[in-house]
């Protein structure tokens, strides 16, 4: 196969495309004495056949091939489009192979868990990479233990979490930290008797506006004597 002609900004004159596979001939080679061309791919395909004869004119192939440097260039003339579709880059289909290694959409691999991003996506991966090392977002550095950075892999966090991890936290103003499996049940007893300090507490208020009612009251009756 030749390049994409749908690649190319412009539909490319016929004499530019290859009469087999019907892309554009790049790079062009020229096959018999009548200086008919095809991209080389199809040409090599035609030469390893056997009876190699040029498909235009059913002559005999030149070989060895030799490529048409006019048509070479002919093509490069054209504006060629990114293999990216989200990429608008254009330039001469002979920068492409350059341009692919720097466009913002071309793959890349992640270095820690090997999974193929763009160019630009590679940061945002970072934040979900399960190989991306976290601290656990429930004790952070409490948790480090074993670990010589201090952090585990986020794909085995949760696991962490759910097993081992010592440190989810009880109702607000309870200190009791614990793991998520003794959490429900410290929980439940914790509810309780934070609702009986709360109803103590509201008893004793009661008593004390009791209270200053009645050294009002008396407060008067002594100012009235
Ligand atoms: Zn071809
Ligand atoms: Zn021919
Ligand atoms: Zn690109
Ligand atoms: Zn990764
Ligand atoms: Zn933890
Ligand atoms: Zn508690």
């Amino acid at each position: 196969m030749g390049a994409d002609k749908e690649r190319f900004t412009t539909p490319l004159p016929n004499h530019l495309h290859c009469r087999v596979c019907l892309e554009i001939s790049y790079p062009a080679v020229i096959v018999c004495v009548q200086e008919h061309q095809l991209c080389r791919p199809c040409a090599e395909r035609i030469e390893e056949s056997g009876e190699p004869e040029c498909p235009l004119c059913l002559r005999q192939m030149k070989l060895p091939l030799r490529e048409s440097l006019l048509l070479r260039r002919a093509v490069e003339d054209y504006q060629f489009t990114c293999r990216h579709e989200e990429c608008d880059w254009t330039g001469s289909v002979v920068d492409e192979d350059e341009h692919e290694e720097q466009c913002d959409f071309g793959r890349v691999e992640c270095p820690l868990c090997k999974a193929l991003c763009t160019r630009v996506g590679l940061d945002e991966h970072q934040g979900v990479c399960p190989n991306a090392r976290i601290p656990c977002p429930k004790g952070g550095d409490v948790c480090a233990s074993g670990e010589p950075d201090g952090l585990r892999n986020r794909g085995e966090m949760q696991e962490h979490l759910d097993a081992a991890c010592a440190q989810w936290q009880c109702i607000e103003g309870c200190r009791t930290r614990t793991t998520r499996a003794n959490l429900a049940h410290h929980e439940a007893a914790c509810k309780a008797s934070a609702a009986r300090i709360a109803e103590l507490e509201a008893a004793i208020e009661a008593e004390e506006v009791k209270v200053s009612t009645l050294k009002l009251a008396l407060a008067r009756s002594k100012a009235a004597l």
